[in-house]
């Protein structure tokens, strides 16, 4: 596992003078992607501040070495699966050469510095695309507080199914449609039917909604047949970013019986563009939260020590909603929800080890969405679906607007954040996306 090395020393700085202080991209993220320089074709970089490093350029310049300069090359294409192939030890000797590079203090600098023109690109005048070529998208259902939540209408006396405490539930989600932040994303149309109404209709989604999520995007993964034991689950965790699980809630009420989500989910997913490394999270790393009394302990196969000690994360993420009229009246976007990764009831290790453990493969580039990340009260709620209690109650913006789903030209910003004593904050990158 990654551990923490002078990477993260809080004392770096770099010589990219806008990563002192970026609250994204300070030289202890370095987060990877894959971006287009203007009239560029696309290619793997590294986020600094308000810049992007080309791993490209990087090689062409000869600035990388071993491990590194083959870790460099496996992501300077256009998509990072190859470097996600290749686990943690290469990943880890690239993050520390970009480091040396950009280090303020560092004896390379004097070598790179002067190269900037053709190392560094403007990421304003960058297109971001998807990290990887998606091969696979699982969406969990690991967020207690919203399953809870989604349960209540059900049976509010027991709001969770009997088996929630004992499977790290989830359903196969369409990888073809996942975009980058800042693609919109169009109102879908499909069938509804009210429980008041004799038959059902086909047309626009009315209760089209969001949820924030976290990605997890899987790096070397396993041969079919091979499942992934929970003690090595956490080393096929390549890195972390946003997920924005569109749903159309009318169609999902009508059609979700007995399989599960269809047309309600598979119409669009936003992922922001920039993979925070596990090794750049190592700081932010925690223990799971202690099960509340009463809940059963994990079946063995979900059950590991190392895992429980230091298998969560320590994230706080954040959902806002712009709206034409908060843009017209020149105010920022409303934030709709703050919550936290602790608010998850399985870690990324048994969600992995839950997916193998009957022998269906993982691969690089694979895609996880952890569910719908709410916190305890409706301040933490990350739908609005949960917001609005399902379309019986509205929320009034700073604009004077009301909402209970989601308007055309609506757009709906994730962020999310590690901050912690003695450590220098990282951020995740937007993900973003308007309603078309
Ligand atoms: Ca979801």
């Amino acid at each position: 596992m990654s551990s923490i090395d002078e990477t993260h020393d809080p004392r770096r700085t770099s010589w990219v003078a806008s990563a002192q202080g970026h609250p994204e991209f300070p030289i202890q993220n370095l987060p990877l992607g894959v971006f287009s320089p203007p009239n560029g074709s696309p290619r793997g970089g590294v986020a600094i501040g308000d810049q992007i490093f080309d791993l490209q350029a990087g090689l062409e310049a000869g600035v990388f070495s071993g491990a590194a300069a083959a870790a460099a090359e496996a992501a300077a294409g256009a998509a990072l699966n190859r470097l996600m192939a290749l686990g943690g030890n290469p990943r880890i000797a690239l993050r520390r050469r970009l480091s040396e590079l950009l280090s303020a203090d560092g004896a390379e600098r004097r070598k790179v510095e002067p190269r900037a023109g053709q190392l560094l690109h403007n990421a304003a005048d960058c297109t971001l695309h998807l990290p990887a070529a998606i091969g696979s998208f699982t969406d969990f259902f690991a967020g207690i507080h919203h399953a809870r939540n989604g349960g209540m209408r059900r049976d509010p006396n027991n709001p969770l199914n009997p088996n929630y405490k004992y499977v790290p539930v989830a359903y196969h989600s369409r990888a073809s449609s996942v975009r980058p932040s800042g693609v919109p994303i169009r109102r879908p149309s499909g069938q509804r039917k009210a429980a008041e109404d004799d038959a059902p209709i086909f047309g626009a989604a009315q209760k089209l909604d969001y949820e924030l999520e976290l990605a997890v995007w899987i790096g070397p993964g396993n041969e079919l047949g091979q499942p992934i034991p929970i003690a090595e689950a956490g080393e096929h965790v390549f890195g972390l970013g946003l997920v924005n699980d569109w749903s159309a809630r009318d169609v999902q009420g009508w059609e979700s019986q007995p399989l599960g989500p269809f047309l309600a989910k598979n119409f669009g997913t936003t992922v922001s563009p920039w993979v925070i490394t596990t090794d750049a999270l190592a700081p932010f790393r925690i223990a799971q939260p202690p099960r509340p009394a009463g809940d059963p302990r994990p079946l063995s196969y979900l059950w590991d020590e190392t895992d429980q000690e230091t298998g969560a994360f320590d994230i706080t993420l954040e959902a806002m909603l712009m709206t034409e009229g908060l843009r017209a009246k020149g105010l920022p976007p409303h934030r709709m929800s703050a919550s936290n990764t602790t608010d998850l009831y399985w870690t990324l290790a048994q969600l992995i080890a839950h997916h193998t453990c009957g022998g269906c493969n993982l691969g690089p580039g694979d895609l996880f969405g952890t569910g719908t990340i709410s916190g305890p009260t409706l301040e933490g709620y990350g739908s609005l679906m949960e917001l609005s209690g399902d379309g019986q109650r509205q929320i009034t913006l700073g604009s004077g607007e009301t909402r209970t789903f989601l308007q055309d030209g609506d757009e709906v910003i994730f962020r999310a954040h590690c901050r912690k004593a003695g450590c220098v904050p990282i951020g995740f990158g937007e993900c973003r996306a308007r309603i078309a």
